[in-house]
């Protein structure tokens, strides 16, 4: 096709039908400016993306913050849930924290320990086992170690296994009261006990868990593993002539 192109009036004849119709102008598009529009429209989407997950987290931290702040109100007898909701988080950040988490002296799990631990010594024993009953409770640290506590739950699940064909034989009872936070599997066997140990001996224990070749040998029953559900025996060479000094530690396991 030919046209007739008049620049002053900015016309267009068609050479064949005469017709005549205005040029179209058409900008000439500015190709600079495409790879930084291009860029541009890539991040707009991305931060859209990211927005709106983050407006997602917004709103699910939000509640979560208002739940904790309900807990972190609520009365003394709430513990067991803040104590489950510590485990939920204490399960998440477990590769980033410490295996001895210190609890701090105001948390009520101080009087707790201090009060399982005076009654943990019988009515019938007299002479040095009052001193068990005054005892005081200076700290509390909560042991973290995921690979014994698996080790430890494993081991439970093959005894359940063994226990319903074999039966669990005979029934251990420990005396300790009991503590709320603590749930025990009667069909293993299960219990709390304590074991008395020097302070030298914890970071090894809570590291590696018990082990009987680490054991004083000339024990009261030979070389072994001692615990029990009295204070005052597991105290007994350790703790005996120490009680009010700092150092020396029980282990609730
Ligand atoms: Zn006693």
């Amino acid at each position: 096709m030919a046209y007739d192109v008049n620049f002053d009036s900015m016309t267009q004849q068609n050479v064949k039908t005469s017709k005549v119709r205005s040029i179209r102008r058409v900008l000439k598009p500015n190709e600079a400016v495409f790879p930084i529009l291009q860029e541009k429209e890539l991040l707009l989407s991305e931060y859209s993306e990211r927005n709106a997950s983050l407006t997602k987290e917004v709103i699910e931290l939000k509640e979560e913050v208002e739940r904790l702040k309900t807990l972190a109100n609520a009365a003394k007898n709430e513990h067991v849930t803040k104590m489950s909701v510590m485990e939920s988080w204490r399960m998440e950040k477990q590769q980033s924290l410490s295996i001895r988490q210190p609890i701090p002296s105001g948390d009520p799990v101080h009087s707790q320990i201090q009060n399982l631990l005076r009654q943990a010594c019988p009515q019938s024993h007299y002479a040095g086992c009052l001193a068990a009953r005054q005892l005081e409770v200076l700290s509390v640290e909560q042991v973290h170690n995921v690979k014994l506590w698996k080790q430890y739950a494993f081991r439970k699940e093959e005894i359940k296994k063994e226990s319903e064909t074999a039966g669990i034989g005979t029934v251990v009872e420990s005396e300790l009261p009991p503590l709320d936070w603590i749930q025990l599997d009667k069909s293993v066997n299960e219990v709390v006990l304590l074991h008395g140990t020097h302070s030298d001996k914890i970071d090894m224990i809570t590291q590696y868990g018990f082990d009987q070749r680490m054991a004083r040998e000339g024990g009261l029953y030979g070389q072994g593993v001692y615990f029990t559900d009295q204070s005052c025996k597991s105290a007994y060479g350790y703790l005996w002539f120490k009680l009010g000094e700092s150092g020396s530690g029980w282990l609730l396991t």
